[in-house]
């Protein structure tokens, strides 16, 4: 099935529901959005000459014309490659070379000037809003037919442990992913407002669906991304908001509501996920917005789907365990199945750690024009998410670290989430960032990136006996490296690469990291 039926059926349902925002203003209704992703579902097969399968690229800030040409894509039978809109035009054109894209579409239509495109792709302004125009006969009344397994989205990894590689991820892939949003996440229903506050290329943007087929409202803020006091305000306006935002997004939002003295009101939901939430920082968003969280973990090759967190998990601080399982990752989702492996790729007891892998309905049919890698990472039917983690015996899976962020120090496994736990738990201490560095005798050592509260008096012999008064000696840092920001990509997670890199190549000060 193609999944642009979610849309059509959503049009001919609630014609006048409203649907699409720009900040608290209407601009279009179901109705239109519908007959506008038709329209350029028309121009792009007949204008542009996109066929069913072509590539089209959109490299472009949130918008609500985005929402409409992913559906045009769609409706044409084109697979849609989103491009994170803050990549350096070079590394942008990389990827709509390597997807083989015939039409990139950018904000102002002259991001690549003076580069060399791809031979054969073309760059377009993405077009504004616009009333619908009447339709040439009847042709594509329907989106064009698509088996589940033909591919509806080219997701192009975040690239921080290596070069992006396009996740191929169908419409059956899609629809999996998105039933389990109500089973697992969150009730969806016509009278919630989604918010895009962080980028649709990613995360977000696969939130669309789900609302789509509920008829919710679709909302992109003003400033086009995230700004924790705009998002406030639409959702105080709006009501029942909804957002999905990385936990980076999370501790700016609290640090924001303590200062203006907001609570929550307006927010439905806040799904967090796409790295970790400390328990500290969870413990912060807990006493702000009360029982509004939700976590998910995912990857681009399975999105959005491998496990849930539910709210009533994550706000039932009276549970004994509650710290155990608030800094999990919550059980499988409904279409979802994980285990945890030894090196030999044996399953290993509950409570110990390995690499986990997932099989189900939305779990990736591959890397793009890359079978060394879909062979590597496709084994028998199993993804294997280079994440390592333990499940429990009731289900509950932690995540220690991904595989090639363990550090080996004279031997012992240490899991850089784990310091990294403790050093955040210091009052003083806004955030920290933990990674090896290639040490002789010991093989490798802990480095600590420590980012102060500010105004505070917060030293490395300080931070070295709180370490010492929690966790064992073999585990402490063997530097604490002060800064005042930790390099992060656009979609907030902090980059690890560029934090060993500074290790080995110490140019330039650590505030310019
Ligand atoms: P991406 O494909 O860019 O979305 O990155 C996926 C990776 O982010 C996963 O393999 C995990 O390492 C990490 N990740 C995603 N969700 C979580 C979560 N809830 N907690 C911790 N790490 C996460």
């Amino acid at each position: 099935m193609n999944i642009a039926h979610w849309l059509l059926d959503a049009a001919q349902r609630w014609p006048q529901r409203p649907a699409l925002f720009e900040g608290s203003h209407l601009v279009a209704d179901y109705q239109a959005f519908a007959a506008q992703a038709r329209n350029r579902a028309l121009q792009l097969r007949h204008e542009l000459g996109i066929a069913p399968g072509d590539r089209v690229a959109l490299l472009m800030k949130n918008s609500c014309a985005y929402l409409e040409l992913f559906y045009a894509i769609w409706w044409s039978g084109a697979v849609a490659v989103p491009v994170n809109s803050k990549l350096h035009p070079l590394e942008a054109a990389w990827i709509v070379g390597n997807a083989g894209a015939r039409l990139v579409y950018t904000d102002a239509g002259c991001t690549f000037d003076g580069l060399a495109l791809p031979a054969g792709c073309r760059e377009l302004a993405a077009p504004g809003l616009a009333e619908p125009t009447p339709l040439p006969g009847d042709a594509l009344l329907a989106p064009h037919p698509r088996l589940d397994s033909d591919l509806a989205w080219l997701f192009y990894t975040s690239g921080t442990t290596g070069r992006s590689k396009g996740v191929m991820l169908s419409h059956g892939n899609l629809v999996a992913m998105s039933l389990c949003y109500p089973l697992d996440v969150d009730a969806a229903s016509a009278d919630d407002a989604v918010v895009y506050a962080a980028p649709m290329s990613h995360g977000a943007g696969l939130y669309n669906f789900i609302h789509v087929r509920s008829g919710a409202r679709h909302v992109v803020p003003a400033s086009r991304g995230f700004q924790a006091a705009e998002l406030f305000e639409l959702a105080q306006t709006l009501e029942r908001v909804s957002l999905f935002a990385a936990p980076t997004m999370v501790t700016r939002m609290v640090e924001q509501a303590r200062l203006q003295g907001y609570a929550g009101e307006g927010i439905k939901t806040i799904v967090y996920g796409g790295g970790p939430m400390y328990l500290a920082d969870l413990d912060q968003a807990l006493a702000v917005f009360g029982p509004r969280l939700v976590q998910i973990y995912g990857q681009g090759e399975c999105p959005m789907s491998i496990t849930a967190l539910s709210r009533e998990a994550i706000a039932d601080r009276g549970q004994a365990d509650w710290a155990a399982i608030a800094a999990s990752v919550g059980r499988a989702q409904a279409c979802a199945e994980i285990r945890v492996l030894d090196p030999a790729g044996q399953p290993v007891a509950a409570g110990e750690a390995g690499e986990i892998v997932v099989r189900g309905a939305a779990v990736m049919q591959g890397y793009w024009d890359n079978p060394q890698a879909s062979a590597a990472a496709l084994v028998d039917g199993w993804l294997h998410t280079g994440d390592i983690g333990f499940l429990d015996e009731r289900g509950y899976l932690t995540l220690t670290d991904r595989c090639k962020d363990v550090i080996i120090s004279g031997g012992s496994n240490i899991y850089p989430r784990e310091v990294e736990e403790v050093l955040i738990e210091h009052p003083e201490v806004f955030e920290a960032c933990v990674v090896g560095e290639p040490d002789a005798h010991w093989g490798e050592s802990v480095v600590a990136f420590v980012v102060p509260r500010p105004a505070g008096n917060l030293d490395a012999l300080a931070l070295n006996d709180w370490f010492l008064a929690r966790m064992a000696s073999f585990k402490k840092p063997k530097k604490y490296l002060f800064c005042t920001e930790l390099p992060k990509n656009s979609y907030g997670k902090i980059l690890k690469t560029r934090l060993r890199q500074w290790l080995k190549d110490p140019a330039g000060s650590l505030n310019d990291l």
